[in-house]
């Protein structure tokens, strides 16, 4: 993409109204338009990330037998007072609405109920489970507060599976292979050394839940880590029994921030019991479906990447959810004429590059944006580089450049 068609500009002043990294740098970079504390509107370098994250974890969920579908946003009150979760009283965080004719609705802040009132009219025998259904979905809360820019929305974007296993041994082995898969998409998305799988409270149906942590002093929640034996727990379960039945000792854990980028859950019958969703069992006798919820916060994974990874000139984007791998810039007449050409040849290689061919801007300006935005390869054209050889290459980590032949720039760059 051409920078000089990119609507979007970058701007050097801190909004003033923000207190998180993660918002300040979105926002100075024009990745994200802040419509309200918590809402966040995706402008097109901002949308390319969140697809980049989307596509991560859609591949990893169809991978162990996630069936992708969308659910709807508005959703009737008898269905969640079915588990009694329509009271304001019981969950205070709702958005709801009414229709002209008086009828109440709720704008869903999780989904539980409405996949267990989907799944009730498919499911009759246990030949039918287990079965993964999973979305991707703006979800409503109607948070107290939101200080944390994209890691806390009150309109934000998630993917949640729900499991429905015929009892605990099936939704057992789903239950690890998910955990497994969630760990992959930590790692694929960056984060996989600041990533710990934490034990947390698991509610009736089993001792723990397991919520992953990314270690960030903007984190909201405190949690205990053993690293070297790669997990953690939550304050919350933080007890002496805790502790003696995982078997770490206090003087191997240390003390963190850290913001909960995602978590897995059994619910056994919770939510299965009261729509009635059953199944007969090989001798005909019914038996409730045993549930589990996986849910992973795309948006606050996007914060969080960019809070966790950025330095002190801007975003450093991994390479597998960068909006562009290359951020291609043209300095001087001659530059800009060399640069077009590496552009055609990027692109047609499916090379994916933010070309700043902008005339009138200083290459301070450009170099300055080129660190904000924080695609992970700078390559300069320029009077200066071809007359040093070709182009100049810089990796958004490393400190210096340097200088790769036009030749070999295609080679260099397909094989990073
Ligand atoms: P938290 O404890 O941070 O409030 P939660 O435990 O209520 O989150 P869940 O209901 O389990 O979160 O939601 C699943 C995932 O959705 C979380 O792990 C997180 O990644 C994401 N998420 C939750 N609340 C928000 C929010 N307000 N903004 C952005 N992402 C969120
Ligand atoms: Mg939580």
């Amino acid at each position: 993409m051409r920078q000089s068609q990119l609507f979007t500009k970058t701007r050097k002043e801190t909004p003033a109204d923000e207190t998180a990294k993660n918002a300040q740098l979105l926002i100075r970079g024009g990745f994200v338009h802040k419509e309200m504390a918590g809402v966040y509107s995706m402008l097109p370098l901002g949308y390319r990330v969140t697809e980049k994250i989307i596509a991560i974890i859609k591949q990893e969920m169809d991978a162990i037998g996630g069936i992708q579908m969308k659910t709807s946003a508005l959703q009737t009150k008898e269905v969640w007072e079915k588990t009694n979760r329509w009271d304001d009283d019981v969950v205070d965080n709702w958005f709801k609405t009414t229709l002209k004719n008086g009828t109440e609705l709720g704008l869903s802040f999780t989904n539980e109920e409405a996949y267990s009132n989907i799944v009730k009219n498919f499911v009759s025998s246990y030949k039918d489970l287990p079965l993964y259904p999973y979305d991707f979905k703006t979800i409503f809360r109607n948070e107290i507060r939101s200080k944390s820019g994209l890691m806390r929305g009150r309109e934000f974007y998630w993917k949640a599976l729900y499991s429905f296993s015929t009892d605990e041994a099936q939704h057992n082995v789903f239950y690890e292979n998910i955990k497994a898969a969630y760990s992959r998409i930590f790692a694929r998305v960056g984060l996989g050394a600041q990533t710990y799988v934490t034990f947390a409270s698991g509610g009736t149906f089993s001792k723990y839940s397991h919520e992953f942590q990314t270690i960030s002093d903007a984190g909201e929640d405190t949690i205990y880590v053993s690293k070297e034996k790669g997990i953690a727990v939550n304050q919350e379960v933080y007890t002496d029994e805790v502790l003696a039945e995982l078997g770490l000792d206090k003087s191997e854990l240390v003390e963190q921030k850290a913001i909960e980028v995602g978590n897995i859950f059994s619910l056994g019958s919770k939510f299965s019991a009261p729509f009635e969703l059953t199944y007969k069992n090989s001798e005909g006798i019914e038996n409730p479906v045993y549930m589990g919820s996986y849910g992973i916060g795309v948006t606050r994974l996007m914060g969080t990447v960019v809070e966790t990874l950025s330095d002190d000139k801007g975003i450093v984007w991994p390479e597998s959810v960068a909006p562009f791998k290359v951020h291609l810039l043209a300095l001087g007449d001659a530059g800009k004429v060399a640069a077009e050409e590496i552009y055609r040849t990027f692109t047609a290689q499916g090379i994916e590059v933010l070309f700043d061919d902008r005339d009138g801007v200083t290459a301070g300006a450009k170099f300055a944006d080129a660190d904000l935005l924080g695609m992970p390869w700078r390559v300069v054209l320029s009077d200066r580089s071809l007359a040093a050889g070709g182009a100049e290459v810089k990796a958004r980590t490393a400190e210096n450049a340097e200088i790769v032949p036009l030749d070999q720039l295609l080679t260099s760059l397909s094989t990073t």
